[in-house]
């Protein structure tokens, strides 16, 4: 059984609908050389050399690849989807650890956390497209900045980062009224 491709998942399980499949503009390594990007659980055991080396081969591609981030939180959130193969450099195990970290650190229910937080992200991209900010909502964001640093990218919040993020804002938006 190889790995499924990310623009033609297996019919049996459908994928979470909250996370849209990554899209990149290019074909992606593991679309022009799907092969290099098999893997299960024991491949090591048959020819260990070998494998090593097709699987390093295939990290060098996904440290390169444009849509990395967006593939492995797809593969992380579609677990039915993603128990062969490599995605983002990881392996079916690495993506196990994973899941278990996150449900460590968003709680049982943190597929619906990531969800909810993509959501937002996306509203807000979208508001912010359609919406151009005001000159006091564009001074809050740079306040935001300097208090809070600049918003992580490949990093999520957790709920209490969150919470801790908008209480030192309230206390800088005070000090500065
Ligand atoms: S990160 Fe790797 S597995 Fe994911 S789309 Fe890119 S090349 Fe494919």
């Amino acid at each position: 059984m190889s790995r499924p491709n990310l623009n033609q998942p297996p019919s049996g399980d459908a994928p979470d609908p909250r996370f849209p499949i990554p899209h990149s503009p290019t074909p992606t390594a593991c679309q022009r050389n799907p092969r290099l990007f098999d893997f299960a659980n024991g491949d090591r055991t048959h020819d260990r050399a070998a494998t090593e080396k097709r699987l390093e081969h295939a990290r060098k591609a996904c440290s390169r690849c444009p849509i990395a981030t967006d593939c492995l939180q797809w593969a992380l959130v579609n677990k039915p989807l993603t128990r062969l193969g490599i995605f983002a450099a990881t392996t079916p195990g690495q993506r196990t650890e994973l899941r278990k970290r996150l449900a460590d650190r968003l709680g049982p229910d943190w597929i619906d956390v990531l969800a909810e937080q993509d959501q937002t992200r996306r509203a807000r991209a979208a508001a912010a497209r359609n919406h151009p900010l005001t000159v006091s909502q564009t001074r809050v964001v740079r306040l935001d900045r300097d208090v809070n640093g600049p918003m992580p990218t490949h990093r999520l919040l957790t709920p209490a980062q969150q919470q801790r993020n908008l209480t030192r804002l309230a206390a800088s938006l005070k000090t500065a009224s």
